[in-house]
């Protein structure tokens, strides 16, 4: 199972133990993923099947027994063992499609895809059955290959095409694994994770550069986003080019971060569902790093300001992009409260911009893709009821793809 987030919990907000999941499932093996991906809790009997070694990063032992966590590396290798097959891959993106269209997504951009994804997008999208206009961001492991066939975002057509390539710096707030330069509030020890040496980030962002390929770098602690800044630095000091990389989620960024984004050209791609997630008052950024730099995170606003291209996207946390722009409109503090249009524009032509689509659609305009939804209110005019709006009709490439009953 996925999709749980301890923020939300009203008794304890500690992760789940192996011994609390054996009391429910002693025998059946359970695995239950965090919101974000980068946390799983599992029972005894997962732990004995997946079988990890014990010096797997991110592999939670507490006095010598394994406490039923896995953060970062370990839930990678979890993911290996239970990855399901090419035609299971094809028929849940159909599933996904449905959803999206009823909540008025018509393109995605596919985080963290590998060669079997890629295969399932790529036989539904040949049998004529991919309904969603999908990018792909391909896995850091396949860079060399990429570099070596001479690929990148673009290749594709208008219903699949590749995008970014996708790699991680930093883990998360809510795993505690984002690279931060303040120890965690609700863990004083705790900076976070880097995923890589830096000299291996900086050889694998030089590589891309070097052979044209858009880099999209999830980075949301500061220390993170600074580590990729540097090196995004020092690959255009070597070549300057203009090729679109973006940072991820970007949470907790400075000021001083958003100027050297401006100057690199580097795109802020952010998820404003977030701030309604967990930057509320009393959410999990309260709790984990505390009011001060709660107010600093996710500051939309000052990215506008400051120049700085700004894509929404939801990361699935939740889907709809309607409680997304509502979270951003609506947001508590001022450095991320931005009007509809900005939030609107964000979210339509700012993704298309980041995937290198902003000339075929993102704005209603002769010439440009058919793709249009239809709301049953106007967030110009109510501002503050934006989440509780739906979507009326999904139109793709000019065809009614829903339609509210
Ligand atoms: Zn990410």
């Amino acid at each position: 199972g996925s999709g749980w987030d301890e923020s939300h919990w009203s008794d304890s907000n500690e992760y789940m133990n192996k011994e609390e999941l054996d009391s429910v499932a002693p025998d059946n093996p359970v695995l239950l993923r965090r919101v974000d991906g980068h946390l799983d809790c599992v029972n005894t009997r997962a732990l004995k099947i997946l079988n990890l070694p014990v010096d797997t990063v991110g592999y939670e032992v507490v006095d010598g027994e394994p406490t039923g966590v896995l953060k970062e590396d370990a839930v990678e290798a979890a993911a290996e063992l239970l990855e399901p097959s090419v035609e299971e891959f094809a028929a849940g993106i159909t599933t996904a499609t449905k959803i999206a269209h009823r909540l008025g997504v018509t393109s995605i951009q596919d985080a963290q895809v590998d060669g079997r994804m890629l295969k399932a997008y790529r036989s539904l999208n040949q049998a004529g059955e991919l309904n969603i206009r999908a990018s792909l961001m391909l896995t850091t492991d396949y860079l060399d290959e990429l570099a070596t066939l001479g690929l990148g975002a673009g290749f594709g057509d208008d219903m699949l095409q590749l995008g970014p390539l996708k790699v991680f710096s930093d883990g998360s707030i809510g795993a505690g694994t984002a690279a931060i330069s303040e120890p965690y509030l609700d863990n004083p020890r705790e900076l976070g994770l880097m995923m890589w040496e830096k000299d291996d980030l900086e050889r694998i962002v030089f590589k891309a550069h070097e052979s044209d390929i858009q880099l999209a770098v999830h980075a949301i602690g500061d220390r993170a986003i600074d580590l990729v800044l540097d090196c995004f630095e020092r690959a255009n000091s070597q070549q300057m080019k203009v090729l679109r990389h973006r940072i991820e989620h970007a949470e907790m960024l400075s000021d001083e971060q958003i100027a050297r984004m401006k100057k690199l050209n580097i795109i802020a791609s952010m998820q404003p569902n977030f701030v309604g997630q967990w930057g509320l008052a009393g959410g999990m950024y309260d709790h984990r790093l505390g009011r001060e730099r709660t107010m600093r995170m996710n500051p939309f606003a000052s990215v506008i300001e400051n120049g700085v291209p700004l894509v929404f996207g939801s990361d699935c946390m939740p889907f709809d992009p309607l409680y997304g722009i509502h979270s951003a409109v609506n947001a508590p503090y001022p450095l991320q409260r931005i009007p509809p249009e900005q939030a609107l524009r964000a979210y339509t032509i700012g993704g298309a911009y980041a995937s290198f689509e902003d000339a075929k659609k993102g704005t209603l305009e002769v010439g440009k893709l058919a793709d249009l939804v239809m709301l049953d209110g106007n967030p110009f005019n109510e501002p503050q009821g934006i989440k509780d709006m739906s979507v009326e009709m999904t139109i793709l490439d000019g065809k009614i793809v829903y339609e509210k009953s």
